[in-house]
C-alpha cells in the first residue's frame, strides 16, 4: 500500500531542496559551507545538576535555521544530517555501546505535526553510529505524565517548576544496555533534560550524560 504522508513529504523535499536550510543558497538541501559550519567544533556544556551535555553546534544563526526547517517546517531530506550532528555529541560522550533515550514529544507537537522529529534524528543518529562501529539502540522510555506545553514562553524558575514530574517511566521499559544517554534537538536552559535524568535515576538507571543536536548559549556563563 503507498503510504501518502510518505509520499506527500517526499515531494515537498524535492519542491523545498532547492535552497540550503542554513543560508538558503541555491541548489541543496544543506550547503558544504553550512555544513562545515555546523560540524566545526563540539560543544561541551555542565548543567545545573553537574551533568554533562555536548552539542554538535549553537543554536544561533545556521544551527536553528536547520533545526527549525526539520522539525517545524518539515525538511525531511535534513533528517539524515541532523542524525550525523546528534551522532557527533554522542561520540564526544563515549565511544562505548550506548542507549539513546530521547525526550518525548509534547502531544499538542506531535498532532500538530503529524510526526516526532526528534524520534527520526535519533533513528539516523543510531544508523550513523553504527556506520563507524559504535553499537547504539533507540530506547525512548519516557513518557510526559502531565504536558507543560511549550516552555519558551516562560521565565526560568516557571520552566523548572512547570517540568517537576512531568516525566513518567514507560510500563513497557524495555533493558538499557551499555550507557544511557538523554537526547534531545535543542538543549537551552537543561531543565528539562536534568529532570528526564532525575526520572531515568529514580527508576534505578545510570545516566552518563546529555547529547544534543543544538544548544543555546546561555547568559552568565553557565555554558
Ligand atoms: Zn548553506
Amino acid at each position: 500500500m503507498i503510504d501518502m504522508r510518505s509520499l506527500a513529504r517526499d515531494l515537498a523535499d524535492l519542491v523545498l531542496a532547492r535552497s540550503c536550510a542554513g543560508c538558503e543558497a541555491p541548489g541543496t538541501v544543506l550547503c558544504p559551507a553550512c555544513w562545515s559550519h555546523l560540524t566545526r567544533s563540539v560543544i561541551e556544556r555542565s548543567l545545573p545538576d553537574g551533568t554533562l551535555a555536548t552539542a554538535s553546534t549553537d543554536y544561533l544563526g545556521i544551527g536553528t535555521n536547520v533545526v527549525i526547517a526539520h522539525k517545524e517546517h518539515g525538511w525531511h531530506a535534513l533528517t539524515p544530517m541532523l542524525g550525523v550532528l546528534l551522532a557527533r555529541a554522542v561520540t564526544t560522550l563515549t565511544a562505548d555501546p550506548v542507549s539513546l533515550v530521547p525526550i518525548p514529544p509534547h502531544a499538542q507537537a506531535l498532532a500538530r505535526r503529524g510526526t516526532d522529529p526528534l524520534a527520526d534524528i535519533v533513528t539516523a543518529t543510531t544508523r550513523a553510529l553504527h556506520s563507524v562501529g559504535q553499537h547504539a539502540q533507540c530506547r525512548p522510555v519516557l513518557m510526559r505524565r502531565q504536558d507543560a506545553g511549550a516552555l519558551k514562553l516562560l521565565g526560568r524558575e516557571e520552566r523548572r517548576l512547570a517540568v517537576q514530574s512531568s516525566f513518567a517511566l514507560s510500563p513497557r521499559t524495555p533493558g538499557l544496555t551499555g550507557r544511557v544517554i538523554i537526547v534531545d534537538d535543542v538543549i537551552t536552559t537543561g531543565i528539562t533534560v536534568v529532570e528526564a535524568r532525575r526520572t531515568l535515576e529514580q527508576a534505578g538507571i545510570a545516566v552518563h550524560g546529555v547529547a544534543a543536536v543544538a544548544s543555546t548559549p546561555l547568559r552568565g556563563g553557565l555554558r
